[in-house]
């Protein structure tokens, strides 16, 4: 094993960061901000054209736009609050992606009118329509020890009227929850979440970004980085870690990577860093049209799962990607983007739930097989979206089941 470097030559040490969804570009921040590492000490790879992950909105007016995944915020989420009150907007650098969400919030608050529907009205959603049963469950799967919850699902836990319950669909599509979800993560969810639960049925204290979380989130840091220095290797997938086990220490000494298709390799020192940040959710993820459903992807031997899978293989103290991946059926999620040349379906929306676009959020049709909802979010979404364009986002949490509509 080589021998770490003096301080005198730390300057040399370097930095992988694979991975450059929100997670790498995180460690890439606090490592120049709280680590003493320089810009251009730090490399990020990502399979992608771009960085950003599951926070890849793109899209322009002719075209149209497309957003795999995003995120809800809350005012308490104080790593992320943390993280973004060092990087300055694109539009303004004296004030920080944390200030300008804040004060974006402070206009366009969420308090939705029209969080649930049914046969095309509006559910009073009030109550949380919670039997005495459930209420109890519930008390006791937040007392109960998470080691005891190993390996169960949440119907294993409630009564099935638990699931017909205004609660259990103002849960399962604000957090996407399945019947079959594990029980520990819905646990996690309760606690983490619980000083949410009095306004939970309008999604007040949700937090949003002024713009898709590409464009006011990932853009902002993704600039910051490669102002300090940053190597961003896009377009690389890492193919390969190979990892150094000594007693209970454990040091990756080389990373393999795919540059322009030729495999390339990366010896790391003894006091080089990698850290491994691959995410999942969106994986083999692939994009439908007007005319053709996105196709249901097989994992590959590329890219992610092929990588953890190798590593996990290699190295059992690298986790069990099956538990992850295993179940395509059960861990399969449809989202979609609209585009729209008239403010028709926007001036529906908002007279009929009564709130404007940005104020409301998840309107969920609890009958459609799916299990459907839409989002419109404040206009513009996209930084460069004109004002004759209208975008909103919507999801389905059931998709291998036949639509309502179209088969
Ligand atoms: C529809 C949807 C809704 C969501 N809603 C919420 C929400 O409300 N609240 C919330 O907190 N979260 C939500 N999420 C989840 C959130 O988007 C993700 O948890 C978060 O973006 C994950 O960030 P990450 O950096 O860990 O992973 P990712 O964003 O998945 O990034 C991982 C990166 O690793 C790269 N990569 C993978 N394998 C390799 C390889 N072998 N070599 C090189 N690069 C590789 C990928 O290309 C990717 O860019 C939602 C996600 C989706 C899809």
């Amino acid at each position: 094993m080589s021998q770490p470097r003096t301080a005198v030559d730390r300057s040399a040490r370097r930095a992988c960061i694979v991975g450059g969804g929100i997670a790498g570009l995180a460690v890439g921040v606090y490592l120049i901000r709280s680590a003493g590492f320089a810009g251009n000490q730090i490399t990020i790879f990502d399979q992608a054209p771009v960085a950003g992950g599951a926070l890849d909105g793109a899209g322009t007016p002719g075209a149209g736009y497309r957003i795999r995944g995003g995120r809800m915020h809350e005012e308490h989420f104080a790593c992320t609050w943390d993280l973004l009150s060092g990087i300055p907007t694109l539009d303004d650098p004296g004030v920080s992606v944390t200030e300008e969400v804040f004060a974006f919030n402070a206009r366009v608050a969420s308090h939705s009118h029209a969080r649930l529907l049914r046969a095309g009205r509006k559910v009073d959603v009030a109550s949380y329509g919670l039997a005495k049963r459930d209420i109890l469950d519930l008390l006791r799967l937040n007392v109960t020890p998470e080691a005891a919850l190993d390996g169960k699902q949440i119907d294993e836990w409630f009564e099935a009227a638990f699931f017909d319950t205004v609660f259990w669909h103002l849960w399962a599509t604000t957090f996407a929850f399945q019947r079959w979800s594990s029980l520990a993560e819905m646990r996690r969810y309760a606690i983490r979440f619980m000083h949410l639960l009095p306004g939970f049925h309008q999604l007040k204290g949700i937090v949003r970004t002024v713009y898709n979380q590409y464009d006011s989130v990932v853009l902002p840091i993704e600039t910051w980085l490669r102002a300090q220095g940053v190597d961003f290797r896009l377009g690389t997938p890492v193919t390969d870690i190979d990892i150094e086990v000594c007693g209970a220490e454990k040091r990756a000494t080389a990373l393999h990577y795919l540059a322009d298709g030729q495999l390339q390799h990366c010896a790391l020192e003894a006091d080089d860093c990698l850290f491994i940040t691959l995410g999942s959710m969106v994986e083999r993820s692939s994009l439908g049209s007007m005319t053709a459903p996105a196709a249901l992807r097989p994992k590959e031997d590329t890219g992610l799962w092929a990588l953890w899978e190798r590593l996990a293989s290699r190295y059992p103290f690298c986790g069990r990607p099956e538990v992850f991946n295993g179940r395509i059926d059960r861990s399969q999620w449809m989202s979609f983007t609209a585009t729209l040349k008239t403010p028709a379906f926007f001036d529906h929306m908002e007279r009929f739930t009564g709130n404007e676009a940005g104020t409301g959020g998840l309107v969920t049709m609890t009958d459609s097989n799916w299990l459907m909802s839409v989002v419109l979010a404040h206009q513009p979404h996209f930084r460069n979206q004109p004002a004759d364009r209208f975008v909103f986002w919507g999801d389905g949490l059931l998709p291998a089941q036949s639509g309502n509509f179209v088969g």
